[in-house]
C-alpha cells in the first residue's frame, strides 16, 4: 500500500512524497528542507527524485536533498533540471522496483516546452498543467498546445487521482463559478473546497471525473463556458481551442 504525502512548502506549494513506510520517491521537490524534515521523521529512504518541469519552485530543492542522499534523478530530456541523471520523453516508463511502482511518461507541454507528467498505480503527477479546477499558465508552449496537453490528461480513467502542485483550488474555483454558474457539480464543490480550506486541508488528491465535470478548461466544448467565452470576446468562438485560449487569457486578469 502506497501513501501520497503532500509536504507544504513556500506559500502553496505540495511536494508529494510517494512511499511504502519504507522507500519513498520524491516529486517535484522546490525546496529539501521540510522534505529533509519529512524523510527523517518518517524514517523514509528516498529513492528517486521524479521533476515534472524545471521551475525552480519544483527543482531548487534537487541539489541540497543529493548532498544527504545518493538516488536517481527523473526529469524531462528537454529541460535543464539541476542533477537530472534520467531525462525522460513520451512512452517512457519509470520502473521503481522499490515501491512496486510503474510510472509512465505523458508529454504535456504548455506551461514549459518539455513539461512532463508521470502516471501509473491510477495517480497522475502532473505538475503546473492541470490544476483542480483550473489549469497552469502558458509560458514557454502555446495555447494549442496546452489545449492538447489538457485533453491527454482528460483521456485517463476517470477514477484517476490528480495530483498537482499548488493548492490553487479556491481562486480556480471562482473563477470557474463566474463563467459556469449554472453548473450543479460545481456548485456543489465549491461547499466542499471552502470546507476544507477553512480547515486548512488540502484539497488534493482531486479526481479526473470532478474535473471533468467542474473544470472549465476541460469543458471548452460545453455551451456555458461557449457562451462566456463569447461574451467576454465580443465574438464568436466555435472551436474549442479558440474557447479555451480566451478564458486562459481572461483568468489571468480576473
Ligand atoms: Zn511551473
Amino acid at each position: 500500500m502506497l501513501n501520497i504525502y503532500p509536504v507544504r512548502a513556500f506559500k502553496d506549494n505540495y511536494i508529494w512524497v510517494i512511499h511504502n513506510q519504507h522507500y519513498a520517491a520524491i516529486v517535484d521537490p522546490g525546496s529539501a528542507t521540510p522534505v529533509l524534515a519529512y524523510l527523517q521523521q518518517q524514517k523514509l529512504q528516498p529513492i528517486a527524485i521524479l521533476n515534472t518541469h524545471h521551475h525552480n519552485d519544483h527543482t531548487g530543492g534537487n541539489v541540497t536533498l543529493l548532498q544527504s542522499y545518493t538516488m536517481p534523478v527523473y526529469g524531462p530530456a528537454n529541460e535543464n533540471i539541476p542533477e537530472l541523471t534520467h531525462g525522460l520523453k513520451e512512452s517512457d516508463v519509470v520502473h521503481l522496483s522499490e515501491l512496486s511502482l510503474d510510472l509512465a511518461v505523458l508529454d504535456i507541454p504548455g506551461h514549459t516546452a518539455g513539461h512532463i507528467a508521470y502516471y501509473g498505480g491510477k495517480s497522475l503527477f502532473c505538475g503546473d498543467t492541470l490544476f483542480a479546477c483550473g489549469c497552469g499558465r502558458i509560458f514557454e508552449g502555446t495555447a494549442q498546445q496546452m489545449y492538447a496537453s489538457l485533453q491527454k490528461l482528460a483521456s485517463l480513467p476517470d477514477e484517476t487521482l490528480v495530483y498537482c502542485t499548488h493548492e490553487y483550488t479556491l481562486s480556480n474555483i471562482r473563477f470557474a463559478s463566474a463563467i459556469d454558474a449554472s453548473n450543479p457539480a460545481l456548485a456543489q464543490r465549491v461547499i466542499e473546497v471552502e470546507e476544507q480550506r477553512k480547515h486548512d486541508i488540502p484539497t488534493l488528491p482531486s479526481i479526473l471525473a470532478i474535473e471533468k465535470a467542474t473544470n472549465p478548461f476541460l469543458r471548452c466544448n460545453q455551451s456555458a463556458i461557449i457562451h462566456a467565452a463569447n461574451q467576454h470576446s465580443r465574438k464568436i468562438l466555435s472551436d474549442p481551442v479558440s474557447v479555451f485560449t480566451e478564458i486562459r487569457k481572461w483568468k489571468d486578469t480576473f
